[in-house]
């Protein structure tokens, strides 16, 4: 973007954002940051970690949670795994909790968050987008954050086209990054680059939607190429959707008579690493059945089917439930857990499960017995 542009860009989105910025709990206000303040890194990286592919709403209860029960890095760096896997159920994509634990950690022991952006980027967990969300929200760093909202404004304003190939789209995203840079290097001296890049997120989220942008009220429309082009919807350019693949399998929900039910940790590696879930077969191309290792020889009746989406796969798990005596060992490392307290630590895969395993009502034409 040609330098005289790219600062009225920023100076009209700086000018925007004073007056209608978002409030959320992580995030310090305008008029905060115009006096020098400077948003809490911690607040800012958890928050960041949260919001990676899930909603502001949805993320809001977490991030309340999380702040008041470890208000800085150090006390997230000390918890047990136990405790933030619990305090995480819910959110999904579980190597975002066992990279923010080990992230705490690190941070903790060499006494802060670092403020530049490589060293941001050594860091379990942080890509990027998130290592130039600190550095410039926390730290004023002039770096920029291409998230989903600032590459569709940039995009639109430079009108970044291209061929939506594997090659071509590397090399649109490497356009809309420099553009979305400059914007950065041309914001006027001593003006507060967080306030930037949020008020980018929030015009993106506010004006520039995705489909039917608001560009009547936009603040940068006398500078929007896309704009003038009476086409906005066009850009940004997208990869064509792939479809996901469907996986296949099992889930056993062993009950005992005074209602508790059997889970085990998984694997620390791969999906669901180190969480607690029922007992599952592996998942696979097309539907089987074969009991795991630890199911006990018992009277199994089908309860239903789970389904459960996750970023490259869809999948589709059978529901088992067998009543077993109160003395019935299972493999090591299970254990047994009230219902109540299984809903809570258990990840909403889990949570689905375990739901259809103890549910009265399943579909008679669902279920069956072995
Ligand atoms: S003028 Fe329209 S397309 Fe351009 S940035 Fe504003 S809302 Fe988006």
């Amino acid at each position: 973007m040609e330098a005289a542009s790219a600062s009225r860009v920023s100076a009209l989105v700086l000018d925007w954002y004073r007056r209608n910025a978002r409030v959320f709990p992580w995030r310090m206000g305008p008029e905060e940051t115009r006096v020098g303040l400077r948003q809490d890194p911690y607040l800012v990286w958890l928050s960041e970690i949260m919001l990676q592919q899930t909603t502001t709403a949805h993320a809001e209860p977490y991030f309340q949670r999380f702040r008041s029960r470890w208000p800085t890095v150090h006390a997230l760096g000390r918890a047990s795994w136990e405790d933030v896997s619990s305090a995480w159920a819910g959110l999904g994509y579980y190597s975002r909790a066992r990279n923010l634990a080990a992230c705490a950690r690190i941070v903790s022991e060499v006494g802060g968050f670092p403020e530049d952006f490589h060293a941001l980027r050594d860091l379990p967990g942080i890509g990027p987008y998130t290592a130039a969300a600190i550095a410039a929200i926390a730290f004023g760093r002039r770096v920029a954050p291409v998230d989903g909202n600032i590459e569709r404004v940039v995009s639109r304003l430079a009108a970044i086209g291209g061929e939506p190939d594997g090659p071509g789209l590397r090399l649109v995203r490497r356009r809309v990054e420099s553009a979305a840079q400059s914007l950065f290097d041309n914001l006027e001296e001593g003006a507060p680059s967080g306030d930037l890049a949020q008020g980018l997120m929030d015009l993106g989220a506010r004006i520039c939607s995705p489909r039917r942008p608001a560009c009547s009220v936009c603040p940068v429309a006398a500078e929007c190429v896309a704009q003038a082009q009476g086409r906005p919807e066009a850009y940004p350019v997208k990869a064509p959707r792939s479809l996901r693949p469907n996986r296949y399998g099992a889930a056993f929900v062993p009950v005992r008579p005074d209602g508790a039910v059997f889970v085990v940790r998984r694997p620390p590696k791969g999906l669901l690493g180190g969480m607690t879930m029922p007992l599952t077969t592996p998942w696979g191309d097309a539907p089987f059945f074969e009991l795991p290792e630890g199911a006990p020889a018992a009277a199994w009746r089908r309860m239903g089917e789970v389904s459960h989406v996750f970023t490259h796969f869809a999948l589709s798990l059978q529901v088992w439930r067998a009543d077993v005596g109160q003395g019935d060992v299972l493999v090591e490392e299970g254990r047994w857990v009230p219902q109540e307290e299984a809903i809570v630590m258990l990840p909403s895969l889990g949570r689905k499960i375990l739901r259809n395993a103890l549910s009265a009502d399943a579909s008679p034409k669902a279920r069956g017995s072995l």
